[in-house]
């Protein structure tokens, strides 16, 4: 059987994506949706033939009796995630939801403690973690494939229209309390998770600063934001069962950028003793192009939204753990607030482990 999924929040990426997406997924269907505009209500509803399986945000808690829906997916602006989540927890649904997890680590915990709570389950939409490029490029680090990782290089971003405006809820990605921050929180946390995943491993520590060259535009959040994050080369108990000295327990740079002033930046970067790996464009919903020393992957770039939503719904019908649950989602919100507060006062900041 498939599973059927409720979008809720009819946007750009549930139009444009998730419908897509939810008609080649093997595992799960588009069931129903929830939305504030009639207009889009009315088209869905007729496109999709959802009949009465349609909602506003005011019905949102009713879906706990629709038989039609196994699981939620949350695609509202970031400040929303917690709100929905954990209502969506308490229908008894499992739920899934878009990134960054929330605002912030205190949010992503409450949403973790609501499905505990509920006995559902908790996804998060990282794709790139089920795109063969990325897991290519991951397993190739990850198996000493380059010898010693030495230094990671990452970054996302894009021009944000001339047009936008925080105050004006179209564009929410410039409001401070609809999207938590700025470029980090909505691309950047893509070169975030590529760093966390080649290494496998956290941060400890983050260093950062912000340029801004539109105040009027970029008044609540940062336009551009560059950052460097040091993860331990090796783990703490091989350092001690190999007898390393203190300096060679902390060895991996991570240098990161992400902003809002310019496009076509997309890559990720791997750098060890033998050779590199490269991600060019690495984080487009398709066309990725990426080598291993040089040599081309040569890899196609699936559907990652099908990809993903099918990884999940499995996990859900088999009850076995899924690749990117709330925890996945909290610990870049830890490494999120320690980068904003480092680019606040200038120093080197210690990220807060899980
Ligand atoms: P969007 O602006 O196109 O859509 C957001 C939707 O939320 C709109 O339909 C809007 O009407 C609705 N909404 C409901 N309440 C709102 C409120 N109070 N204020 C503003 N809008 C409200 O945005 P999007 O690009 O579809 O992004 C939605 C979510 O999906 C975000 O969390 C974003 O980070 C995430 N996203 C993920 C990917 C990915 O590749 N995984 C890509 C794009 C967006």
């Amino acid at each position: 059987k498939k599973l059927g999924y409720a979008l809720v929040g009819l946007g750009r990426l549930s139009t444009n994506q998730l419908a897509p997406a939810l008609e080649k997924t093997e595992h799960a269907k588009l069931a129903a949706v929830v939305s504030g505009t009639p207009s889009k209500r009315d088209k869905w509803r007729a496109k999709y033939d959802l009949g009465d399986h349609v909602y506003t945000y005011e019905q949102f808690d009713r879906l706990a009796d629709d038989d039609a829906v196994d699981v939620i997916y949350i695609v509202l602006p970031n400040g929303l995630h917690a709100e929905y989540t954990i209502r969506g927890a308490e229908t008894g649904k499992h739920v899934f939801c878009e990134k960054p997890m929330a605002n912030t680590a205190e949010e992503c915990r409450q949403m973790i403690a609501a499905c505990e709570k509920a006995d559902v389950k908790l996804g998060i939409g990282y794709r790139c973690q089920f795109e063969p490029h990325h897991l290519k490029a991951m397993e190739t680090v990850r198996s000493g494939g380059l010898g010693e990782l030495r230094g990671l290089g990452a970054g996302f971003g894009f021009k944000m229209p001339a047009d936008a405006d925080p105050d004006q809820k179209l564009h929410w990605r410039l409001n401070r309390e609809l999207a938590g921050g700025g470029p980090l929180m909505d691309v950047g946390i893509y070169a975030l998770q590529f760093c966390r995943y080649m290494t496998g491993r956290e941060p400890i520590s983050v260093t950062a600063q912000t340029t801004l060259t539109e105040s009027i535009k970029f008044r609540q959040v940062e336009e551009t934001l560059g950052w460097t994050m040091t993860f331990p080369s090796v783990l703490e108990s091989e350092a001690k069962e190999r007898n390393l000295p203190e300096p060679l327990r902390a060895q991996v740079t991570a240098s990161c950028a992400t902003t809002y002033n310019f496009g076509g930046f997309n890559q990720g970067e791997a750098f060890g003793e033998k050779g590199s790996v490269l991600l060019k464009p690495a984080y487009s919903y398709s066309g990725l192009d990426g080598s291993v020393k040089g040599e081309p992957m040569n890899l196609d770039t699936p559907d990652q939204f099908a990809v993903e939503i099918d990884a999940f719904s499995q996990s859900v019908k088999q009850k076995s753990p899924f690749k990117c649950p709330g925890e996945e989602g909290l610990r870049d919100l830890l490494a999120i607030e320690a980068i904003y507060q480092a680019a606040e006062t200038g120093r080197r900041v210690e990220v807060a482990q899980l």
